[in-house]
């Protein structure tokens, strides 16, 4: 195999109360990527569509993470990446995730499988290091492995795959506003009081139970940060009305997806879901924000060789 395309999956990191650790991919939203060998040697971008990025590949993350793993490899060939996006950077869906993940994945294919997903994501971090200042897996992880997945360590590199249940299914929107992920860092408290902490982890340790035994309920109830989002929603306009209108129709829980200004909702079933998404949608259709609004069942394979 000289040439590989692949879908490249947006993610939700953060999932409310797992911050920094937890993350679940998409199946709707995603980039493609084209991947061929090249004689030369070495590692080229030669083509991204739909975003204007850097065709540096120190400075564009699908050429940072892809470099790491081929200086590990030393082929005596290169490898060519071209970037079809689709997820626009900086929408907190880990549009830098899926392109660090996917150059990776697809060159690990074109090598014939050497690298383990673990390895894969070891690589990718060197990628989102650059897009975020430090190595983050809770966006990576998810596009690589798919379903729900828990970073356990960063240094060396532990992931967890949670198991998904099959009717849940997600509802993003996108605010058209651009968010820096420095100052929804910058925003965040520096300590927290314990009784907080007693809270989240609860929540946390109650979602990952949920997921284990298909508990919807429960896992609507695990949906809640005590921590991060009442800082971080100040910045995501109407995300207060998008939350009543959500919990008013039914829907599992909802949060802010990875440092936003996306919001992320979760529902039980399809129907659920477009119930919700239209709520969404005409309620915000009254506001003064432009936004896109999709749906997606949680996809369980991660990256796609399409
Ligand atoms: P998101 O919150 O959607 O994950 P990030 O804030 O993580 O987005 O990443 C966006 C930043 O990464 C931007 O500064 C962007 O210029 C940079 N970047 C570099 N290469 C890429 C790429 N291939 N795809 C997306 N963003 C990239």
């Amino acid at each position: 195999m000289n040439e590989i395309r692949i879908f490249s999956p947006a993610t939700v990191a953060n999932v409310s109360c797992g911050f920094d650790v937890l993350g679940f991919c998409l199946d709707t939203i995603g980039d493609e990527m084209v991947v061929r060998k090249t004689k030369e040697k070495g590692v080229s971008i030669s083509k991204i569509i739909g975003s204007d990025l850097p065709y540096d590949i120190q400075k564009n993350v699908a050429g940072v993470s892809a470099l790491a793993l081929y200086d590990d490899a030393k082929p005596n060939f290169g490898f060519d990446i071209e970037i079809y996006k689709h997820i626009k950077p900086g929408s907190g869906i880990g549009s830098s995730a899926a392109s660090a993940s996917g150059s990776v994945f697809a060159i690990n294919e074109l090598l014939g499988r050497p690298y383990s997903k673990t390895q894969l994501t070891h690589f990718a971090m060197k990628g989102e290091a650059i897009a975020s200042g430090s190595e983050h897996a809770d966006n990576i992880a998810p596009t690589i492995f798919g379903g729900f997945t828990l970073i356990k360590n960063t240094s060396p590199i532990k992931v967890l795959q949670l198991p998904t249940p099959d009717e849940l299914y997600a509802i993003i929107i996108h605010p058209q506003i651009e968010i820096k992920t420095s100052l929804a860092r910058a925003i965040l408290p520096n300590s927290i009081p314990l009784k907080d902490a007693i809270t989240q982890w609860s929540n946390l340790g109650s979602l990952v139970h949920a997921l284990h035994t298909n508990d919807y309920d429960l896992l609507g109830n695990s949906l809640e940060d005590v921590i991060i989002e009442p800082h971080r929603s100040e910045l995501i306009p109407h995300f207060q009305m998008v939350k009543k209108e959500v919990l008013n129709n039914g829907a599992l829980g909802c949060g802010i997806s990875g440092s936003g200004p996306s919001i992320f909702s979760l529902c039980k079933g399809v129907k659920n879901a477009k119930q919700v998404k239209n709520a969404i949608n005409n309620s915000y259709l009254k506001t003064e924000v432009s936004f896109e609004i999709h749906l997606s069942k949680i996809n369980t394979e991660g990256i796609k060789i399409l």
